[in-house]
């Protein structure tokens, strides 16, 4: 019995201490990041919460990391270099002279775009040059990006960020309290009889009315309110950039408004069986939260399967 039980541990040891290890290195480059966001809040007075959102932002968008850099924001090199420095000389004075935007963020008088602090500080220059206030840098985002949605994902992430006081925010929750009534299995595909020929976007966790739905992530609440297919619904947006949908509610938290800021486990609403008609229509089906999960990549948003992600919150809330 001894014998196997060490056979066990052994197996399983390796994985856990690379999981230790990947952990710890998150971990150290979240303050390493934040240290930076700081350091160029303190010399530009661009706010860190806008600087950490902007570059989580630019994560989100990328398909993947082309290196292994701490700070994702990108700009095009004519633009950093300046037009006329051909051979991309990062002499900071020398780019200046070309008219590129390229900082010098750690002092070592180049502006290399292959070093974190040197893209952030260009960054916090571009905003600068409309100023400080959140209507500047709104401006400032806005000529960055040219699309509204981008400028509104910055700007809720920068929320999310300024409310907590950190960017360390990988929490999670399971939407329905473990100790009531539930069951809910894969429905992704599966197809549905109203509103034409739409297939099913989504994971249903049956439960009985009134049930307490929770924020599942940090988010951002951009939706409540009525809808013909989702009825009472919560549309909420994380600093992954991913958009959390509840459906057919029975109704939503007291209060609760567009633009609030949530954390997991904060209850929202409540299940209902709302949907599939006019204003307050309900009864049509069994009660139960429809739970969906899109992405966003800067460009489209899609949707995908909920299920592996309700089944691991589910797994955590459960230790
Ligand atoms: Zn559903």
């Amino acid at each position: 019995m001894v014998k196997k039980t060490l056979i066990i541990i052994c197996f399983l040891c390796p994985f856990f201490i690379s999981q230790v290890i990947a952990e710890e290195k998150e971990a150290n480059d979240e303050i390493e990041k934040m240290a930076m966001f700081k350091k160029t809040e303190a010399l530009t007075f661009i706010p860190w919460y806008y600087l950490a959102a902007i570059n989580q932002y630019e994560k989100n968008i990328k398909k993947e990391a082309s290196n292994d850099n701490l700070i994702a924001i990108e700009f095009p090199n004519e633009q950093w270099y300046g037009l006329g420095n051909l051979d991309q000389i990062k002499d900071a004075t020398f780019i200046q002279l070309y008219n590129g935007i390229g900082q010098d963020g750690n002092g070592d008088g180049k502006a290399d775009p292959a070093n974190d602090e040197d893209t952030l500080a260009t960054m916090a220059h571009w905003i600068l040059q409309w100023g400080t206030s959140e209507q500047d840098i709104k401006i400032a985002l806005w000529n960055f990006y040219q699309r509204a949605i981008n400028v509104q994902t910055i700007e809720e992430i920068a929320k999310i960020y300024k409310t907590f006081g950190t960017i360390e925010l990988d929490d999670n929750d399971f939407p329905i309290p473990l100790q009531h009534n539930y069951s809910y299995r894969s429905t992704w595909g599966d197809a549905r009889g109203f509103g034409g020929r739409r297939i099913h976007e989504g994971t249903d966790i049956f439960a009985n009315y009134g049930t307490p739905v929770k924020a599942t992530r940090y988010g951002v609440v951009e939706i409540v309110g009525w809808n013909r297919f989702g009825g009472w619904r919560i549309g909420i947006r994380d600093i992954y950039n991913t958009y959390h949908y509840f459906a057919h509610l029975n109704g939503f938290k007291d209060g609760l408004k567009v633009g609030d800021i949530v954390k997991p486990g904060d209850v929202i609403g409540s299940v209902g069986a709302s949907g599939y008609g006019p204003p307050g229509t309900s009864g049509k089906f069994p009660p139960h939260l429809h739970y969906g999960m899109y992405k966003d990549n800067g460009y489209s948003e899609w949707a995908f399967d909920p299920y592996s992600h309700l089944k691991r919150w589910e797994k955590q809330a459960r230790n």
